[in-house]
């Protein structure tokens, strides 16, 4: 039987570079894929999506650019050119993977594994391999529902990615950041597009004010948004789907999309024959070094639900490498994790929002603005910017900062320093600002929009 001193289980974020890392500290390394290396993000997740968010995003360009004395031919749009140049980098990028996982020494499997006991790991062929270490970095998976009828007539994520032609007309039911990165998506390419969402407001856990403008824009960009409705029932009918809605209206369109939530990958893994314990919500329970129940078999990333995004898992990866193979524990920082929702406009955030800090600190100051940025502000367009910053008014530091409008992600990577850094109100004051840009708001805002105080601290 093969022995190695660490067996990976999935070639996505958290597992390539956990692989790469323990193999660069000296252990004997197995990482096994069961469909392309590069996982989610790579192959069906952050990458392909953020080359169609670009695409889409080329309409308003061509509009606005005759506002500025460009002469632009009506432009026309081509999908299976666009998801055949997305493919071939995909194919590019998932080539660098498995070069990079090579050259590290890491021995790649193409083929599913699965735990047999706690120390051994079968794979599809039924060949065996004996493992010193296991790292479970398997991640989530779509979950679409049950008991819907006409399900079978539903697309995820995954698909999306695929589909033969541009829907002319489609219905996205969810209201998390995949769902509406997709509603925006095929806006900007062009379809008529409907998101409904069971909850109150798109964007759960996002700052109230932030979903608020967020889905404002949207459906000023002809997004139809329709909250507090679930789809029931979808029919395949003349020239398209019949999408029946909790209150009984009727949707026809071409295509029907879930992006109701991913569930951790742990169907058949063969993690009670290994003593894994999963948490209350069906994900691999972690400590803080993303060591499980059972102490030699480690997990990381989605399959842990902590927080599902790329850079986490791979600090959690990188982070597990460093803790077993190279001498120095290290736990993961999951606080003020900077982020971004490439919709249209696009939202960047990190730390608190203003309900999450008003519950933890009993003086909060909220310094908020909104505005029309000068690039579309010139070309007509009513499209607005919101800027927030949630301040701590007894220490005076800079809780959280909430983001929507252009370049929020990239400006919030930036902000996210200054946050982890504890910076206050102040320190933002005293920066200069850069003239003229959006950005400059964020360090010329004075006034304290609303002031919430109560009697004790926590
Ligand atoms: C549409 C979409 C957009 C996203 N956009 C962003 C974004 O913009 N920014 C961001 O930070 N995050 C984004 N994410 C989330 C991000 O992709 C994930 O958080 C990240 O990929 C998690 O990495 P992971 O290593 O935990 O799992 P994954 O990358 O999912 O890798 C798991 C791998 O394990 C393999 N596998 C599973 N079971 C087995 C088995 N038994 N044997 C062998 N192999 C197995 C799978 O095939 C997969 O390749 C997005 C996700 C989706 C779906």
């Amino acid at each position: 039987m093969t022995e190695v001193d660490l067996f990976v289980i999935g070639g996505g974020s958290g597992g390539v570079r956990a692989a790469r890392i323990a193999s660069g500290h000296g252990a004997r390394v197995m990482l096994a894929e069961e469909y392309r290396v590069g996982g989610t993000c790579v192959i069906r997740g952050c990458v392909p999506k953020k080359l169609l968010v670009y695409a889409s995003r080329f309409a308003h360009e061509f509009e606005d650019a005759a506002g500025y004395g460009w002469t632009v031919p009506a432009p026309s749009f081509d999908w299976p050119t666009l998801i055949a140049n997305k493919d071939k980098e995909i194919a590019r990028l998932e080539a660098a993977y498995t070069t990079n996982l090579t050259r590290a020494n890491v021995a790649i499997v193409k083929s599913r594994a699965v735990l047999e006991d706690a120390h051994t790991v079968r794979l599809a062929d039924g060949e065996r391999v004996r493992a010193k270490n296991i790292l479970i970095a398997t991640g989530a998976w779509p979950g679409m529902g049950t008991g819907i009828a006409g399900i079978e007539h539903v697309i995820s994520s995954n698909e999306a990615f695929h589909l033969a032609e541009l829907p002319k007309r489609i219905l996205i039911q969810g209201g998390g950041y995949i769902a509406v990165e997709f509603a925006c998506i095929f806006a900007g390419l062009g379809s008529e597009v409907t998101l409904v969402y069971r909850g109150e407001n798109i964007l759960r856990g996002f700052d109230d004010d932030v979903r608020a403008h967020l889905r404002g824009e949207m459906e000023r960009r002809g997004i139809k948004v329709i909250c507090k409705r679930i789809v029931e029932a979808i029919d395949e009918v003349d020239h398209g789907l019949c999408v029946e809605l909790s209150d009984h209206d009727d949707i026809i369109v071409d295509k029907v999309m879930f992006a109701t939530g991913r569930r951790p990958n742990v169907k058949g893994l063969g993690l009670e024959a290994a003593g894994v314990r999963l948490d209350d919500k069906g994900a691999i329970a972690v400590d803080e070094f993303s060591r499980t129940s059972v102490p030699h078999i480690y997990a990381v990333g989605d399959v842990t639900d902590r927080l599902a995004l790329t850079p986490v898992a791979i600090r959690e990866g990188h982070a597990f490498a460093d803790t077993v193979f190279g001498g120095k524990p290290t736990p993961v920082d999951h606080t003020n994790v900077p982020t971004a929702v490439f919709s249209e406009p696009e939202i960047g955030v990190v730390g608190l929002t203003e309900a999450q800090a008003c519950a933890r600190f009993h003086k909060v100051d909220i310094y908020q603005a909104t505005f029309r940025p000068m690039k579309t502000v010139f070309v007509g367009s009513e499209a607005r910017m919101l800027i927030k910053l949630v301040v701590d008014g007894a220490t005076d530091r800079v809780l959280g900062v909430h983001l929507v409008g252009p370049d929020a992600g990239e400006l919030i990577q930036v902000l996210g320093i200054a946050i982890k850094m504890k910076a206050t109100k102040a320190d933002f004051d005293a920066t200069m600002a850069v003239h003229p840009t959006i950005a400059e708001e964020l360090v010329t805002m004075r006034t304290v929009t609303r002031s919430y105080a109560r009697e004790a601290a926590e």
